[in-house]
């Protein structure tokens, strides 16, 4: 009996907008990596939250620091000083090795920030002539929804008639340094870039390109900026993807895990002379910072510098793409991207699209995404168990032969 959800979908196609296209599961509640929906039938989630769900599902420490924090005080606004505010971004900041952050909400909202930063640093520090700043980008980003973020965009999809677009990017092919030197000009304030592509399938760069990039922006006087939302904090087995190629980009972008999976938190974060160039009035958000985000983000921060999360993430990430490799060899999987617990798979188009693989393997107790046609996404709770690991992986053999 699928009644009750059945219900609950013809009324959300009923109510809600359709910007986006859920399998058909409706949760009703779950812990660690797995969730339990309104049947009581129960699945491994695969996809944590676009990897908002690094430390699981109700993690306890992070329960137990919001309720804390929820019966002190859960909104004061920037109008006023509040006793979390302090502790948060000093202990954020040592996590990045940078001086400041500067706390918002969601990560297009973060990213947003970015380029505001990337721009009055061109102005004020780099000297760039009023309105001319330029931000390179790469092909096939996702940084996000807003009007500025879709303008750089290269998915129609995220594009099509929300122009006009906001000018001042230059998109370059992800992973050829010759194309991203060419395109650094006088103007340009700076490179805004995934150190590892989540929503165009998992793309890891070339060896070598991030580090190139790094050279070339520090050479040529331009801010790299690295967008970590996805990528960091634990996701491939370290706490920054950028340190795969040991590289310090002078802007970290974080959201998703920073909240934990249970407040929007993001952050951009940076040294003195780059956040510095911010003054009252020019920049803020309501929500930004609040007392309960920064109870839960400081938690968050106290976790990760155990390592303990990096560490499961590096050795169940090496075990998960040693068996997704065998998929490949089998000719179940045409192809296999990703590092950590953090993985691509391309399926043969022949067993069908993406989401046809996503909905064989929910039958099966497994939640995944698909993404671009033939790409599934695997991203589970760097806190899942490598028996529920396996357990997922043999339901996804099983969905592809
Ligand atoms: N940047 C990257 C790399 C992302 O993966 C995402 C979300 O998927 C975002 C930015 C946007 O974050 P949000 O959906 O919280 O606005």
């Amino acid at each position: 009996d699928h009644g009750a959800t059945d219900r609950e979908i013809a009324a959300v196609e009923e109510h809600s907008a359709h910007n986006y296209h859920p399998l058909p599961v409706v949760i009703a509640a779950a812990e660690g990596a797995w969730v339990t929906d309104v049947e009581g039938r129960r699945y491994v989630d695969m996809l944590a939250g676009y990897s908002a769900l690094n430390f699981g599902h109700g993690n306890p420490r992070l329960i137990a620091a919001a309720k804390a924090q929820l019966d002190r005080v859960t909104l004061t606004s920037r109008a006023f000083h509040h006793d979390r505010f302090a502790e948060f971004c000093r202990s954020l900041a040592e996590l990045c090795g940078k001086d400041m952050v500067l706390p918002m909400n969601t990560g297009a909202e973060a990213v947003e920030t970015a380029v505001k930063t990337a721009r009055k640093w061109g102005y004020r520090v780099k000297g760039v002539p009023d309105g001319r700043a330029r931000i390179v980008v790469a092909e096939g980003n996702f940084h996000g929804r807003t009007t500025t973020i879709v303008s750089f965009s290269t998915d129609a999809e995220a594009r099509a008639d929300f122009g006009p677009y906001t000018p001042g990017f230059t998109v370059v092919p992800y992973g050829d340094l010759a194309a991203m030197e060419a395109a650094v000009d006088d103007d340009t304030v700076a490179v805004l870039i995934e150190p590892i592509q989540g929503e165009a399938g998992v793309l890891v760069p070339p060896p070598g390109y991030l580090a190139g990039v790094r050279r070339l922006t520090a050479e040529r006087g331009v801010l790299l900026v690295a967008d970590e939302i996805q990528s960091g904090l634990g996701r491939t087995g370290r706490t920054f993807a950028c340190e795969h190629e040991d590289v310090v980009p002078d802007v970290y972008v974080l959201g998703k895990a920073l909240g934990g999976g249970v407040v929007p938190v993001s952050a951009v974060v940076a040294s003195r002379d780059v956040l510095g160039v911010f003054h009252p009035g020019e920049h803020g958000s309501t929500f930004g910072g609040n007392p309960l985000a920064c109870a839960v983000g400081i938690e968050v921060v106290a976790m990760l510098r155990t390592g303990e999360y990096q560490r499961r993430a590096a050795e169940l990430g090496d075990h998960l793409h040693r068996e997704l490799a065998s998929l490949v060899a089998d000719g179940a999987l045409t192809a296999v991207r990703g590092r950590g617990l953090w993985a691509g798979l391309d399926v043969d188009p022949s067993l069908g699209t993406g989401r046809a693989l996503t909905e064989r393997l929910l039958r099966r107790g497994v939640l995944a995404k698909d993404t671009h046609g033939s790409t599934i996404r695997l991203a589970p709770p760097l806190t899942i168990t490598k028996e529920d690991l396996d357990w997922s992986l043999a339901r996804l053999h099983d969905a592809l032969t």
